[in-house]
């Protein structure tokens, strides 16, 4: 990816900038991600807080993962977009959907986690590492 990043919600309420490249891009298959999406998995890559820049209105839905920390899914107040997620047990990284790039040809995932929560007809590169 470039090393600007922006993206946004559907209505452009919400938007972001990062200066750095991703830490790590994934697919998660996780259950919680099945649902913000409404599809099999999430695409997602993890950004560093720090150097994020993220304006808008955004209402964090809370849920709590099944080791213990607390992992928030923030959607637009006015569209519904999912845009980012973030959880405590990474307090350093921003998640962001893939989607909500201005570019999201430029998103490359790197591994696929949750496999378990897998559906039998949400179908991944077979080729992607498996977590
Ligand atoms: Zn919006
Ligand atoms: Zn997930």
């Amino acid at each position: 990816m470039s090393p600007s990043i922006t993206g946004g919600c559907a209505c452009g309420g919400i938007r972001y900038q990062t200066q750095t490249e991703p830490e790590f891009s994934i697919i998660c298959q996780c259950r919680q991600c099945q649902r913000i999406t409404g599809s099999g998995h999430a695409a997602a890559f993890a950004v560093n807080t720090d150097a994020t820049r993220l304006q808008g209105k955004i209402k964090y839905y809370q849920t709590q993962a099944d080791d213990g920390s607390t992992v928030s899914s923030g959607f637009c107040k006015n569209c519904g977009n999912p845009v980012v997620k973030k959880t405590s047990g990474y307090p350093q990284y921003l998640f962001f959907h893939a989607a909500t790039l201005d570019d999201p040809a430029c998103f490359e995932p790197q591994m696929v986690v949750y496999t378990e929560s897998a559906q039998p007809w949400d179908h991944i590169d077979p080729r992607l590492q498996r977590r």
